[in-house]
């Protein structure tokens, strides 16, 4: 799970991370009031939408006095923000970050993540922050000093002089940057993050550390120890049928081509959309139903792809184990029923139950094709997409 800069930077505040004074608004006069608490300009007004790379992109801007952080306001609230992290279609801008501007000196990296090969926590830290840190990989790995954490014995005091030194901390803020350190790598691990972010942490010229951007992503399947933390989940922000699909549990991901596809197993999934592909259409979706899907999962599942207005045909590729034939089938045609199928759909199922699982289908007065193996689909697939 993502969350905004601002619900970042609130963690920070309690782990005692310097960050800038400010608060989040949703609207003009709200934004004005934050300003107002302020007292100095400039003032920073940033878009919070879950997609960095705002800075190239217009979501960063700078006001110099009140009518400047009005105006920056009523423009950035409601606009469609584009970045190289958003895709084409960009993020609707529906809250801002107004936040003291403070004067920069030096721009480091910092993050800290798992890093699977060593089963360890990995922190990452450079001198070249605020620019993409993917390329100062590609190009100058030795710009990046990574130090290691294991996790039973937890961060050393080594391991924080290694990161100062290859900051070239000065000397004045070692220690401030040493126990901002421990405390982000606490809040790390009490809240279970898969990714913690701080791009730029900067030297003000007033030598000081301040975390001036925030990203931090937490490990899904530990949600149902962090209630505080799933507080901060925005729907606004996710695609409106993953939403619905991850209510019923169902592993859905929406894509952009016409061939909805509807699959038990992410490997059968990811097959399935290569064969979607192969005919030479496009999947307008990943999606798992899961080895143990019942009747209900599959009627919804069934339902949440036919509301997705791009999908033009529908390719159902089953292997019944677990989840058997007949469920399934029980499944699509109460979903069918229910919204009035129209579009064309091509079944190809095996396994537990399968005539039973052929008969419902059958019987069901349903225009649904079978198909007796994954050639046969495909084919069909293909006839669909063309149609
Ligand atoms: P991102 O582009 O989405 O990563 O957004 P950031 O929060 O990193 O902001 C982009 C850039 O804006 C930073 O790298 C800084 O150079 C600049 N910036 C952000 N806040 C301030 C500030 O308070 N003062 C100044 N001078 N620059 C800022
Ligand atoms: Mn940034």
């Amino acid at each position: 799970m993502n969350i905004h800069e601002y619900q970042a930077k609130e963690l920070f505040k309690k782990y005692r991370i310097p960050i800038p004074d400010g608060g989040v608004a949703f609207n003009v006069d709200s934004a004005v009031s934050i300003a107002e608490e302020l007292h100095d300009f400039p003032v920073i007004v940033k878009a919070q939408v879950h997609a960095g790379g705002r800075g190239k992109a217009g979501g960063v801007k700078l006001a110099n006095n009140m009518s400047e952080v009005k105006r920056l306001a009523k423009e950035m609230l409601g606009m469609t923000l584009v970045t190289n992290q958003t895709g084409p279609k960009g993020k609707l801008v529906n809250k801002i970050l107004i936040e003291s501007g403070v004067s920069i000196d030096k721009e480091l990296y910092f993050s800290i993540l798992p890093d699977r090969t060593t089963a360890r926590l990995v922190i990452m830290a450079s001198r070249a922050g605020g620019m993409d840190i993917e390329e100062v990989a590609a190009t100058t790995p030795e710009r990046i000093v990574k130090v290691y954490i294991d996790p039973l014995s937890g961060i050393q005091g080594y391991q924080l002089r290694q990161l100062a030194y290859g900051l070239q901390m000065p000397s004045s803020l070692i220690r401030q940057f040493s126990s901002m350190v421990r405390n982000l790598y606490e809040l790390f691990v009490m809240h279970d993050c898969s990714l913690l972010e701080i791009n730029p942490l900067i030297i003000t010229t007033e030598e000081q550390i301040l975390a001036i951007d925030a990203k931090i992503n937490f490990d899904d399947n530990a949600l149902f120890r962090q209630k505080e933390i799933l507080e901060y989940r925005d729907f606004d922000e996710e695609d409106p049928l993953e939403v619905e699909a991850s209510k019923y549990q169902l592993n859905y991901i929406k894509m952009d081509g016409n061939i909805g596809n509807m699959v038990n197993g992410a490997g059968l999934a990811m097959a399935t959309m290569d064969i979607i592909k192969q005919a030479g259409a496009e999947p307008a979706n990943f999606l798992d139903v899961g080895g143990g899907a019942n009747t209900e999962q599959v009627e919804n599942a069934f339902r949440i792809m036919l509301s997705d207005q791009n999908v033009k045909g529908i390719l159902i590729n089953i292997f019944g184990g677990i989840l058997r034939c007949d469920v399934l089938a029980t499944g699509v045609v109460q979903a069918s029923k229910k919204v009035g199928l129209t579009l064309p759909v091509v079944v190809r199922m095996e396994g537990t139950n399968v005539d039973a699982g052929r008969k419902i289908l059958d019987e069901s007065g349903l225009n649904l094709m079978t198909a007796t193996d994954l050639t046969d689909a495909a084919q069909k697939v293909a006839h669909m997409a063309q149609a």
